[in-house]
């Protein structure tokens, strides 16, 4: 049972999750939180922040040289955003399937940008795109002590370890 469990553990990942300032002025905080609480993924830290423009082009930096970088930092930065840590096995790859596609134009119905963005400019969240990147935006948003670490009862049920 033990092992079973540390290799449970072994298999778990955190991702970086953000409400941007649209999903927060639309009223989408609580939405999108149970999509991802009902999938049976955890909850590990969670704060809201305005981030400054400076933070905003930081958590960019790769797409410093597109056109559209400028107005998506502002963006950014023009509001509150909440940002999440959430955990769970496959989190990284299965909360962009819970996100959708970076275009609401082109996110499947059922998806959160599908269901409740229409355009790119404005598509309300953002997620990591590989364990790479997740542990670079956890670190860039939250304080170590700002992180938990819990097991809870839903556990063996969601995983089946017993
Ligand atoms: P994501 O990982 O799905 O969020 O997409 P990207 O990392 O490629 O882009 C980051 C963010 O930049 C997206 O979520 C959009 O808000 C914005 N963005 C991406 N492409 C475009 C674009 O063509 N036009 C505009 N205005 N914004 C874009
Ligand atoms: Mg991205």
């Amino acid at each position: 049972m033990l092992q079973e469990q540390e290799a449970r553990a072994a298999e778990m990942e955190r991702t970086f999750i953000a409400i941007k300032p649209d999903g927060v002025q639309r009223g989408l905080i609580a939405e999108i939180i149970s999509r991802f609480e009902r999938k049976g993924f955890k909850l590990v830290a969670i704060k809201i922040v305005v981030p400054s423009k400076g933070f905003a082009q930081k958590h960019y930096y790769d797409l410093k040289e597109r056109p559209f970088f400028n107005g998506l930092c502002n963006f950014l930065s023009s509001g509150p955003a909440v940002a999440m840590v959430w955990e769970g096995e496959g989190v990284i790859k299965y909360g962009r399937k819970l996100i959708g596609a970076t275009d609401p134009q082109k996110s499947e119905p059922g998806t959160i940008r599908g269901d409740l963005a229409v355009v790119v400019g404005r598509n309300i969240i953002h997620g990591s795109d590989g364990p790479e990147t997740a542990k670079d935006e956890i670190n860039l948003w939250l304080k170590p002590e700002e992180l938990t670490s819990y097991s809870n009862n839903a556990e063996k049920w969601i995983y089946g370890v017993n």
